[in-house]
């Protein structure tokens, strides 16, 4: 059996899956703001409950929204207050009383997607997620690279290139990124940054729903906008795969539902590209919003 714990900033859930990787059960409970001692106690609380019902020990992986040190063990995670630089992984090895690991939650989407029963075919995948935010992982014959720092795979924190500077024209906007720099690809990949692109060219703020919607309806300035943001993003995942170079790109988070990026993608994502490169098979997340727990449960396969 494998434990997938999902921290979030309000739950955390626990998934469990048998030895086919079929998942078979699932429990939520708040997440406790400030107390680290309480927030032991529920991933202690949802262990003793799955064992119980299980007859088993399973094997545990906990994916969190933010940066694990895997030297120090500890976690940097705004997100979850109670968890801020604790020794995440020593104490909950401690307190269930088996190995646990710890990932990035972006990473976990990645192993979650490389692990579904088409994707296992990829020995490399490239998780992204187009969503609130923009980030990634990268996972190697089943495993996540995490790197020296855990900083592997925070691709949305990469700064804006000469070339997206040339697509975006002089109205591209200048927004200070939650990470603290300036011309991070997030603020115009992610969700947010598509409507703030759409706001920047033609002064109207809509929503990234009704952007789509007015794309489909063959309305110019959306056509204009789907077609820039387009650019920037082959030419971003252009630099990504140059480094990578992936079997698999597989695409989650909310802007992944606009099927216009799998059509146009492969079109645009050549001219970015070494020219001998094949493209790698382009995919929309199949796990979608359960990729956090599914992801931290399969940390512990692939040996
Ligand atoms: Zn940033």
């Amino acid at each position: 059996m494998y434990y997938g714990f999902d921290m979030g900033g309000t739950k955390i859930e626990l998934a469990v899956f048998d030895n086919d990787l079929n998942q078979i059960w699932q429990k939520r409970l708040p997440t406790p703001k400030e107390d680290y001692q309480l927030l032991l106690n529920i991933f202690k609380t949802l262990t003793d409950e799955a064992d119980a019902l299980f007859n088993c020990q399973g094997k545990i992986g906990v994916g969190v929204p933010g940066i694990v040190n895997h030297q120090q063990g500890t976690v940097f995670t705004t997100n979850v207050p109670a968890a801020q630089y604790k020794p995440l992984i020593k104490d909950l090895t401690e307190k269930l009383g088996r190995p646990v690991k710890v990932e990035n939650d972006a990473n976990c989407f990645a192993l979650s997607e490389a692990w579904d029963k088409e994707f296992i075919q990829y020995p490399t995948v490239l998780g992204l997620i187009l969503g609130t935010g923009v980030g990634g992982g990268f996972v190697i014959n089943g495993k996540v690279l995490s790197g020296k720092n855990g900083i592997a795979g925070e691709i949305g924190h990469m700064n804006l290139t000469l070339e997206a500077n040339k697509i975006l024209g002089d109205r591209v906007p200048q927004i200070v990124c939650g990470c603290g720099k300036t011309g991070c690809f997030e603020t115009y990949l992610s969700g947010p940054g598509f409507e703030r692109l759409y706001f920047s060219y033609t002064g109207e703020n809509v929503s990234a729903v009704d952007i789509i919607q007015r794309y489909h309806q063959g309305e110019q300035d959306a056509i204009l906008h789907v077609e820039r943001y387009m650019n920037v993003l082959a030419m971003y995942l252009g630099n990504i795969v140059t480094i990578f170079d992936p079997d698999l790109l597989v695409i989650g988070g909310g802007l992944s539902q606009f099927d216009e990026i799998y059509r146009l993608l492969p079109e645009i994502l050549p001219r970015h590209l070494y020219s001998i490169a094949e493209l790698p098979a382009i995919e929309k997340a199949r796990h979608g919003d359960s990729g956090g727990s599914r992801g931290a449960a399969f940390l512990q396969l692939g040996g």
